[in-house]
């Protein structure tokens, strides 16, 4: 096997509501990771910064990236297209920096077949209940409760996806799920033991979906 090099990709990903994007930008701001900042299709919600949170772009540009092959993914999610430019993404690893994704699991499973020559650590954020869950999408969309509903739609899909992922961890308290997150990366660096146990998260997983 080659030895991998640069810095390391960490991702994360999660029914739409359970925290990735919070989770994110608390391991970037305590770890100086890079956050890969995707384009999207979908319009900005009002607490968004464009180029920050996503750089928004309308169907035609999007149509001109994928023809230039400029992404290392991208993905129709929901009604919108995502994609993550490979250039900054590239550029940052061979500068080792490390680079995190907050992609959906379509991107992570194209990530992930690349096969590049770094090292790849993917989480999967889960809610403590579905309840929980439909509170935080709708103060998030309060605006729109459609979507909310309509991501709600989608959970029961999106969770069967745990199994492709190296990790799976419950946002309840933030705090706690941040520290398991971080723990584990120190420990997939360091070839530490890793505190994690699978047969609790299938449970939980079946308690989500019953
Ligand atoms: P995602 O990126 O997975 O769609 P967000 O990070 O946008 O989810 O989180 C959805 C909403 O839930 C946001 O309003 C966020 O502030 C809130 N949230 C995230 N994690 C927690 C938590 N552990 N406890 C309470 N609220 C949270
Ligand atoms: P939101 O519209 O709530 O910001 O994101 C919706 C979904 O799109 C989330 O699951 C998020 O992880 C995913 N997403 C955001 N950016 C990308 C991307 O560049 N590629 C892929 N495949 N998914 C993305």
């Amino acid at each position: 096997m080659l030895q991998k090099k640069g810095g390391i990709m960490v991702v994360l990903s999660s029914p739409s509501g359970a925290g990735k994007t919070t989770l994110v930008n608390l391991l970037s701001k305590r770890n100086n990771f890079f956050i890969s900042t995707s384009h999207t299709t979908r319009k900005p919600r009002p607490n968004e910064t464009p180029g920050k949170d996503y750089f928004f772009v309308g169907d035609e540009e999007f149509s001109r990236l994928i023809k230039n092959d400029e992404f290392l993914e991208y993905a129709k999610v929901f009604k919108n297209y995502y994609g993550t430019t490979r250039t900054p993404v590239i550029q940052n690893l061979e500068k080792k920096n490390n680079v995190i994704f907050d992609i959906d699991w379509q991107g992570a499973d194209q990530i992930k077949n690349k096969k590049l020559n770094y090292k790849l650590i993917t989480f999967f954020i889960l809610p403590p209940s579905k309840k929980v869950l439909f509170e935080r999408l709708s103060n998030r969309d309060m605006k729109d409760k459609l979507i909310a509903e309509e991501r709600m739609k989608q959970f029961d899909r999106d969770v069967l996806h745990w199994i492709n992922y190296n990790y799976v961890v419950i946002n309840d308290n933030l705090e706690e799920c941040f520290l398991k997150i971080q723990k584990l990366i120190d420990a997939e660096i360091n070839n530490g033991s890793k505190d994690y146990d699978k047969e609790f998260v299938k449970k939980h997983v079946e308690k989500l979906i019953s």
